[in-house]
């Protein structure tokens, strides 16, 4: 699945934005590198960044043909921008992404907030509250069902995510409350960390993003133009100390000494006495036998759950609906955006974008029934409440993929019980992505790792105290 957006690009007669990469062989092979980075997602694009930017030599290595991971993103020849599903930014930039970019020097920019975000529940839409005021007035609930909401907020602040991380939402909320009527909107405060099924999503993870929500005071920020944004950024950031190589596999680890000292690719060997292994980490047992690890660190690979998702593209000639903010679904786990609305550089001019992904049930093993079963599931909403969308599409691009490779943040999977990012039992190796220990959640988790591993690299090299 890692490799789906380079078999998507493959199939599609897409052309990258960015398929060339500077050819600096002459600066990577031969010589020792500060760090090879394996994954040219948000992870590794980001920790290779700061490492370049701080002076050392880095290579990135990617199997695939796109930088980006699970949010790669192209172009094709008619102006239209396909990203891996619609991707923003938790607290926009406040959050970590943001943070990583302050300390290239950098910013993101973000499209300016829109305030017309909406949440679909009990199949109707309705103006998402923003903060508690929000709360206390939206006609989603009865009086009574609005004040247990705020209860719920303030007790979600004053809580500590450390006491919560091995529970779940629902007893997190079963221990004070009892409206029925709230708890069928539990799922918006899950889905804000992508797990919207409040029996499964840890509270203590829950309660950790609400709590620096609230004192953030903006939820989400989504980039201009997207993605790409992004990695051309990091991208620049690599290349003044390194390279970036794509359709390069990582095959094997080279050990000397009991430490990291290389690694052999299906091109090329890179000396090396640092690698960050930056793709999720059942993967890094095609490159280093298991033996090499602790039972712990085996039994979390093992245990890693995914999530999967349906994302559809809509084109139309006309904008269906004037909405510029995000659509969320409360009791249907769905999330959507009317992208040309806000930002036009996603189509060419007089075409419209829409994306709209649904989480596909947990456990979801590619049963083609159970694809179709979500999509009439989605589409019967969008039917519902946008009847003229689908009657009137001229291209639809639909997807099934992995949202979460091992950060659905259950109980299991929340922050404590992931592996550190300095792998302690391979001197030389260090962890980063999302399935690591992180911050937040989703790509979050993946940006803080970086700046954990950058940190420890910088660190142990006495460029940073
Ligand atoms: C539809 C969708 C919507 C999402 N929305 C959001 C959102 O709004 N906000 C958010 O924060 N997150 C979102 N996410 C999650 C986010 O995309 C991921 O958390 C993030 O992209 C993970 O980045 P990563 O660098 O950790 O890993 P990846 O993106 O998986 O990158 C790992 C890379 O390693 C490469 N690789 C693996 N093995 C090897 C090898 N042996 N040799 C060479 N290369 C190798 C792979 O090709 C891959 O490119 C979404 C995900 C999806 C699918």
């Amino acid at each position: 699945m890692d490799n789906l957006a380079s078999m998507l690009y493959k199939g599609s007669g897409i052309h990258s934005i960015r398929a060339t990469t500077r050819d600096l062989a002459e600066k990577g092979l031969g010589i020792m590198l500060d760090a090879v980075i394996i994954g040219a997602g948000y992870g590794g694009m980001g920790a290779a960044a700061l490492l370049a930017h701080a002076g050392l030599m880095v290579v990135v290595i990617d199997q695939s043909l796109l930088v980006g991971g699970r949010a790669s993103s192209m172009s094709d020849e008619e102006g239209y921008r396909w990203e891996y599903g619609a991707h923003s930014h938790r607290l926009a930039d406040k959050g970590i992404a943001g943070e990583l970019f302050r300390r290239l020097g950098d910013e993101i920019n973000f499209l300016p907030r829109a305030d017309d975000a909406k949440l679909i529940f009990k199949n109707r839409l309705w103006e998402r509250p923003e903060g508690p005021l929000g709360y206390l007035r939206t006609p989603m609930l009865s009086l009574m069902g609005r004040l247990t909401l705020i209860r719920l907020l303030i007790k979600i602040k004053r809580s500590r995510p450390e006491d919560w991380y091995d529970r779940t939402l629902i007893e997190f909320y079963r221990a004070s409350f009892t409206s029925r009527e709230v708890e069928e909107v539990l799922p918006l405060l899950g889905i804000s960390v992508m797990c919207p099924d409040p029996a499964k999503v840890s509270a203590g993870e829950v309660i950790d993003f609400i709590k620096r929500m609230l004192a953030a005071g903006v939820s989400v920020g989504e980039p201009v133009g997207g993605s790409v944004q992004l990695f051309n950024k990091l991208q620049f950031h690599i290349e003044s100390r390194g390279r970036i190589s794509l359709e390069e596999k990582a095959l094997e680890l080279i050990m000397e000494n009991g430490r990291v000292a290389g690694v052999r690719t299906d091109r090329d060997v890179y000396r090396t006495d640092r690698v960050i292994f930056a793709a999720r980490l059942p993967l890094l047992f095609e490159i280093i036998d298991q033996a090499a690890f602790s039972k712990d660190f085996l039994t979390y690979c093992e245990s890693i759950e995914n999530s999967s998702c349906l994302s559809f593209d809509f084109i139309t000639n006309y904008p269906v609906s004037d909405i510029k903010g995000s659509i969320l679904g409360v009791d249907i786990p769905l999330w959507a955006r009317f992208q040309t609305n806000s930002d036009p550089s996603f189509t060419p001019q007089g075409k419209y974008l829409s994306t709209w992904g649904i989480m596909l049930p947990w456990g979801f093993d590619g049963d083609p029934e159970v694809v179709k079963a979500t999509e009439k599931r989605l589409k019967d909403t969008i039917s519902h409440l946008f009847p003229n969308l689908l009657p009137n599409l001229t291209r639809e691009r639909k997807l099934v993929m992995q949202v979460m490779n091992g950060n659905v943040l259950t109980p299991r999977q929340s922050k404590p019980h992931r592996p550190e990012i300095v792998c302690d039992s391979v001197p030389g190796l260090y962890f980063v992505g999302d399935t690591v220990r992180g911050d937040g959640c989703s790509g979050d988790i993946s940006f803080s790792s970086a700046m954990k591993a950058a940190d420890s690299i910088l660190h142990e090299k006495g460029l940073r105290t």
